[in-house]
């Protein structure tokens, strides 16, 4: 049996979080549980990109805070760090108001701009990882994930916020090996099994629903979550949203291969009745995978897999779609100069990192009709 803390906190006043927080570790057995003096441990909350906290994409510095004074009473010595979706950790940082947060603190920054190559010959689907510095060099990792909707993984909180400890343009080639989110989420869990952070919490005071991880829009949620089972969490996540869990993939494969459990599964703190949004936008469509595990045939993917697509009115021409998209060619590039950029669907991987990361949200995600049918 796992434990979920639920922990009602209504607003983003520090005092309130730390609380909140406080009253969260108590539920789980004491800070002490999880860090002993001494020891050093990275913080990783979700720094996607360089957005203001307000809008919902990166952790509250507020709850970066609470944890890692909470941390810090219990004797650990704290570094923090992620490696963005676009953009530099400082800048990313700075912007999130997490590095004054940090600055404030005295925590510094953990080198998340390099890494190296760890063996993992347990993992089920990837054997070896680059990791970065700052998460090998410290004693143990705690996790500080935004509760949000995702394109590809359908929420992101515990489970995908690991994926941050791996180094810059890496990340990219992993969407690019692993094209669709049956095996993008094995290798979450893999990885999460190889890093095994203490402690997982995910701030869910102000969530982010619908055009998820960037672009959605704020929808306020009242709670922290705090587990050291992040597939319990992330499947009390989905208890929240109202959204069955075997459709987010990473809770599948948790599950499966021994992360954790999304069934038996002690949830303390609040009633968890109070905090439930039935209407909360997130993607409900059935998932696309046919033939082997992990397999998407090129049918499915045209007929039933949701698609990006570009809503002109928005785009700026920016090119940040084209830059990051991680095949070869390009599954979308600029055909006609002075025109937003198409795509090519029969390339297309569905990994939504161009949806994720258009900084003007003039990307969405759009489910086939065939897809809509079945939902239905
Ligand atoms: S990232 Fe968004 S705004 Fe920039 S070119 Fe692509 S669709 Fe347009
Ligand atoms: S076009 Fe977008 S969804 Fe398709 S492969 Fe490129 S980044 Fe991924």
């Amino acid at each position: 049996m796992s434990t979920v803390a639920l922990v009602r906190c209504n607003s983003y006043q520090d005092e309130e979080v730390d609380t909140a927080v406080r009253r969260g570790l108590i539920l789980l057995g004491g800070v002490e549980r999880f860090v002993r003096p001494g020891e050093s441990i990275v913080l990783k909350p979700n720094l996607l990109v360089g957005r203001e906290a307000e809008r919902a994409v990166t952790t509250h510095p507020s709850v970066f805070r609470a944890v890692a004074q909470a941390l810090s009473s219990a004797g650990a010595r704290l570094l923090y760090g992620d490696s963005p979706g676009f953009g530099r950790t400082e800048g990313v940082a700075g912007r999130a108001g997490i590095a004054r947060a940090a600055s404030e603190l005295a925590i510094p920054a953990a080198d998340f701009g390099s890494g190296e190559t760890v063996s993992f010959p347990d993992g089920h689907l990837i054997k070896q990882f680059t990791i970065a510095h700052g998460v090998l060099d410290a004693d143990g990792l705690v996790s500080i994930a935004k509760l949000k909707t995702h394109g590809l993984t359908r929420i992101t909180g515990a489970i995908k916020n690991q994926f941050g400890c791996i180094p810059g343009a890496l990340k990219a080639e992993f969407h690019a090996r692993l094209p669709n989110a049956d095996l993008f989420s094995q290798m979450l869990v893999d990885l999460n099994l190889l890093l095994r952070p203490r402690l997982f919490v995910v701030d869910g005071i102000v969530a982010m629903e619908g055009n998820g991880p960037q672009n959605g829009r704020p929808r306020p949620m009242n709670t922290i979550l705090l587990s050291n089972d992040p597939v319990a969490l992330d499947a009390t996540i989905c208890r929240l949203i109202d959204l069955d869990p075997r459709l987010v993939p990473p809770i599948a494969y948790g599950e499966a291969f021994g992360l954790g459990s999304a069934k038996a599964i002690d949830i303390v703190g609040d009633p968890i009745a109070s905090f439930v949004v039935p209407d909360f936008d997130v993607n409900r469509s059935p998932r696309a995978t046919a033939g082997r595990p992990g397999h998407v045939s090129r049918i499915a993917r045209r007929l039933i897999v949701p698609r990006p697509v570009i809503r002109p009115e928005a785009c700026t021409q920016c090119g940040t779609c084209v830059r990051v998209c991680p095949v070869t060619p390009k599954a979308v590039e600029f055909k006609t100069s002075g025109s937003p950029p198409v795509h090519h669907y029969d390339r297309c991987i569905r990994c939504y990192c161009c949806q994720e990361l258009c900084p003007e949200g003039a990307i969405e995600i759009e489910v086939p009709p065939l897809g809509r049918l079945i939902h239905r």
